[in-house]
């Protein structure tokens, strides 16, 4: 397949900078942010806008420009041109704090794998001046939530956009709100850019992130712009959707862009559904006032601009799903706009609520869910729109999650050769997981990923120690209070990473759920065991907030109880840049989410694109991802799933019935690791995870089964890729996939 058009050599490097009217931005060929701009612009209207409330897409994780400067050693410039960029490029911040969780990290992954596959598209988000909150961690208070500093101004890869009428000023949208008396209260927006560049940095796909904190903002508007999921009301929560929802269109318009196809990133954008509605009814019936257009006319109005629509749908938790009161609406909106609300998202359980779930599942030609047993559980909980919800499973962007040192090895493996484009190649690694060369490169890499999450937790607990010393702080890990110099977390010992959200759902203290039990099997066998855990709570979420204070007090008893053996580590403010860490370093990768609530799970995914196998509940991903013996382990209830186990009701969370199946399952893990030997079958499964997995949950083989649902035209060359991607899997077939066979040990250690 030829990949770089456009090579970029030492000698040529200022061709990574391309200017249109815009602006000039830095890490793309002129000739490709023409071709990319002109097909975004083309009156044809055949591309794709993403919508999503965040887009988690740290350049430190993954920054495909520069790393070709650095494999070119151009690290600095004399050049005037090039060097504001080169040095902001290397010397700025590296974070872009606007996500909060998995939501935001598949969006990023899977707008790089729409840039590596050449898939026209454009994101719309909001850029949040306050990101989402930065985790301080104290053993007696638990989570405290300190504002986060950054600065898009500094941050390379992010350029505010200019006027083109007026080349010296930013660009800016207009938005109208309402108040009671439906008079307007004009609101505006700058635009920023971020651009997925691809691989080869022949492609790229616009990140348009709305900065509604403007000087003359006023305050409640102020609050939604300035943090992700800000729950301070419902009025603030409100008017952030809308800012989002509403802003979209105007955006595509000022920047020319004609995407005809709209895929909702979960529902908080769905206003902008409600926007195209608005205009298609206007055609129609030739005014502005829907608050005289007949039902008829609105549903005819809808399903038309359902023909453009795709929803994805994220979760079965109650959170995730926006309800708002009509008297709240009233009071920022126009009536023409609830006249449209009252139609469309009429909530049958709330019916003084907009129900924007309900909206989205109305409007839209394709309604996804994220894995198999998400689309069973959204179908009972939608049966009104059963038919039409299908799946998609969720997948990671390969070359954001592998690591370095994985990432040597397969360059060396010639099978493996066309990796970093195609990652249904790693089903060709089965054949080799008795090749003791393949096997030994793997063991030192995983080990050396080991060593450098090691290195950075020894590091980190020495600086509590001495925070303990110095500031009023309690740090959050009993172990620092424990070492001298001398004293470290060893790598050498059998560790369990858990990292994600804290959502009471997702039961992160599950297996603290009967210290005894589990410190019986530490102590009796003599199995040391590490436990590296890391993870925010939404500030307003006081019962996630909770657990990782009960996480936190478990840390000492863990430790006595198990003579020393067991230990438990907090690595506080959790980001993307953590989680690669922990996903390649630990041994295995934890998931314990009461059934069905996980929908998907992806961090599962990224251990698994390291080999590193996953224990997990059967839910999510995992009930496609796990093979038997091959994979990785399953525990906890796995019975057909009934409308009452959508409840997350402490009660209803099972924790002694599934902690009880953890323990159940521990010993065989723990003496598979230690046996003699040690680890070869972790090796055999960190190989099949790498062959059965890798080519399933990546985001290049989603984005070929959402381009069947987008409808766009691709050129030829592009349909095979595409097709070859998508053949890859197919989420809507419900028998397993093929089992392989097991490979037999050897004595290579881990
Ligand atoms: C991948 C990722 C998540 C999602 O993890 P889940 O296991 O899907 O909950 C959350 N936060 C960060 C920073 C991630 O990288």
């Amino acid at each position: 397949m030829p990949h770089t058009n456009h090579s970029i050599t030492a000698a040529n490097i200022h061709t990574l900078v391309s200017s249109n009217q815009f602006g000039t931005f830095f890490g793309i060929h002129q000739k490709v942010f023409n071709e990319v701009w002109a097909r975004l612009t083309h009156p044809d209207g055949n591309s794709v806008a993403y919508i999503s409330m965040e887009i988690g897409a740290d350049p430190d994780v993954y920054n495909p420009v520069k790393q070709r400067l650095i494999d070119l050693e151009r690290t600095s410039s004399m050049d005037s041109k090039l060097k504001g960029f080169i040095t902001k490029l290397f010397q700025g911040p590296e974070k872009i704090p606007t996500y909060s969780g998995g939501l935001g990290v598949l969006a990023g992954d899977t707008l790089k794998s729409f840039a590596d596959c050449k898939i026209p598209a454009v994101a719309i988000s909001l850029l949040f001046r306050q990101g989402y909150f930065c985790q301080i961690v104290d053993s007696k208070v638990g989570q405290i939530c300190q504002t986060v500093k950054w600065q898009p101004e500094a941050t390379h890869g992010l350029y505010l956009l200019h006027d083109p009428h007026n080349p010296k000023k930013p660009l800016h949208i207009e938005l109208p709100f309402y108040n009671e008396e439906n008079q307007i209260i004009t609101i505006e927006a700058q635009v920023w850019m971020k651009m997925e560049i691809s691989h080869s940095l022949d492609f790229f796909i616009p990140e348009i992130l709305l900065d509604f904190s403007l000087p003359g903002t006023p305050s409640p508007f102020k609050k939604a712009a300035g943090q992700l999921y800000n729950a301070e009301s419902s009025i603030v929560k409100a008017l952030q959707r809308r800012m989002l929802g509403a802003g979209i269109i105007p955006a595509l318009q000022a920047l020319g862009i004609t995407s005809k196809i709209f895929h909702l990133n979960e529902q908080h954008g769905v206003i902008a559904i409600l926007q195209l509605i608005g205009e298609e009814l206007q055609r129609s019936i030739g005014h502005s006032d829907f608050t005289k257009a007949t039902d008829q006319q609105i549903i005819q109005a809808s399903d038309k601009v359902a023909r453009q629509t795709i929803y994805t749908i994220h979760t079965p938790v109650k959170a995730g799903h926006d309800r708002f009161d009509k008297s709240l609406y009233a009071g920022i909106s126009h009536k023409s706009c609830q006249r449209l609300l009252d139609l469309l998202a009429h909530d049958e359980e709330n019916p003084h609520t907009y129900n924007f779930t309900t909206m989205a599942m109305t409007v839209n030609r394709a309604a996804n869910s994220v894995s198999r047993l998400h689309r069973d559980v959204t179908r009972k909980q939608f049966p009104q729109f059963a038919k039409k919800i299908s799946a998609i499973t969720n997948g990671v962007h390969h070359l954001t999650w592998i690591s370095d040192a994985r990432a040597e090895v397969f360059n060396r493996i010639p099978e493996l050769d066309n990796w970093q484009y195609d990652p249904g190649v790693f089903a060709k690694l089965e054949p080799l997981s008795h090749d003791q060369k393949f096997r030994s490169y793997l063991s030192h890499a995983w080990k050396k990923d080991t060593a450098f999450l090691f290195d950075f937790i020894n590091t980190m607990l020495l600086q509590h120690r001495n925070q303990r010393l110095e500031t009023w702080i309690d740090p959050p890990n009993f172990f620092s209070s424990l070492i001298d110099r001398n004293t470290r977390m060893d790598p050498q010992v059998f560790t369990i990473g858990f990292a994600r959200r804290f959502s009471t759902y997702k039961r992160a203290d599950l297996i603290f759920d009967n210290l005894d039990t589990l410190c019986d099997i530490v102590v009796s066998n003599n199995w040391p065991i590490n436990f590296i855990f890391a993870g925010k709570a939404h500030p307003a979420d006081e019962p996630g907030k909770s657990v990782i204070k009960l996480i936190l007090d478990y840390q000492k008893e863990l430790h006595q109880k198990s003579n020393g053996l067991a230990n438990l580590i907090f690595i506080p403010n959790y980001d993307m840049k953590i989680a690669k860490m922990m996903v390649a370093g630990v041994h295995a990768w934890l998931n314990s989410p009461k059934r069905p609530l996980e929908a998907s799970g992806t961090s599962g995914m990224k251990a698994a694109m390291n080999g590193v196998p996953n224990i997990s509940i059967m839910d999510g991903w995992w009930a496609e991802g796990y093979h038997e013996g091959l994979t990785g382990w399953k525990f906890g209830l796995e019975k057909p799933v009934e409308e009452a186990d959508l409840s997350e009701a402490p009660e209803t969370l099972l924790y002694s019935e599934d902690s009880a199946s953890f323990y159940q399952t521990l010993p065989t893990i723990l003496q598979e690791f230690y046996q003699a030997g040690k680890g070869s079958t972790f090796l055999d499964k960190a190989i099949m995870n790498l062959a059965l997995n890798i080519p399933i949950f990546n985001t290049h083989r989603m984005a070929a089964e959402y381009l069947t649902k987008y409808d766009l035209h691709l050129p030829k060359q592009r349909q095979i890729e595409m097709h070859h991607f998508g053949s890859l899997y197919d989420s809507n077939r419900n028998d397993p996939p093929q089992k392989a066979s097991l490979p037999s040990q050897d004595d290579v250690i881990l």
